[in-house]
């Protein structure tokens, strides 16, 4: 068994960003403030939604991170997080810290790893959003963006999840150019909304281990295929 085998992602970078922080709700002003967004400004962030049962969204976000970020890491890369911690006592960062980090670094990739709350009757699954082709913002990344969007879709199919039926399109994929985490990214970026916390079905899901090993293990293999 040769290193490259064991760890074929040695020397790639990737940023993990895992949706809201625990503690949001409790700092409106600090969350309220106006930040670059990538040609316009957007509050800091938001408190992000949950389950009817109170699940939060930061809460799954961060076990889906940190499941993917063990993978990936004895893959061999180096993950960079935009929070290190989920905590009711902490705030933010902001969406214009999350989408510049790794752009120093010149990361691989990032993945911006959310939950949806829709309260339309009966909407469930996941979508993967990406940039589009805008000057002066994502026009460099919107290719290499689309195609990491593709692969994750894939994986997740692969994994057993379904697409959101509720989204413009229905393909399971959504170009957006509102958000300030893929706008002001100078690397190849997705954010995926991995299911509709809302929905009693993917709520049994996204609370669960299982359900959270399975989304991790969906992820890595969109990260081994595109950087594959
Ligand atoms: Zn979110």
């Amino acid at each position: 068994m040769t290193q490259r085998h064991s760890q074929p992602l040695a020397g790639k970078v990737i940023v993990l960003d895992a949706g809201h922080q625990l503690g949001n709700h409790n700092f409106p002003a600090q969350i309220n403030r106006p930040v670059p967004a990538g040609g316009f400004t957007k509050p800091c962030n938001t408190t992000g939604t949950s389950t009817d049962g109170g699940y939060s969204e930061a809460t799954f976000a961060w076990k889906v991170t940190s499941r993917l970020k063990a993978k990936l890491e004895k893959a061999g890369a180096t993950v960079v997080l935009t929070r290190k911690s989920n905590r009711e006592d902490r705030w933010g960062p902001c969406v214009d810290f999350r989408g510049r980090k790794g752009n120093k670094r010149h990361a691989d990739l990032k993945i911006s790893i959310h939950g949806d709350g829709s309260l339309s009757s009966g909407a469930h699954g996941f979508h993967v959003i990406y940039p589009p082709d805008r000057a002066p913002w994502t026009d460099d990344i919107f290719g290499p963006s689309k195609r990491l969007a593709e692969v994750t879709k894939e994986a997740l199919l692969k994994k057993g999840f379904s697409v959101a039926n509720y989204i413009a399109g229905g393909d399971g994929l959504d170009e957006r150019a509102d958000l300030g985490t893929l706008n002001l990214s100078d690397v190849p970026v997705v954010m995926l909304e991995s299911g509709n916390m809302r929905d009693s079905g993917d709520a049994a899901v996204m609370t669960s281990a299982k359900g959270q090993e399975r989304y991790a293990r969906a992820l890595a293999l969109a990260v081994r295929t595109y950087l594959g």
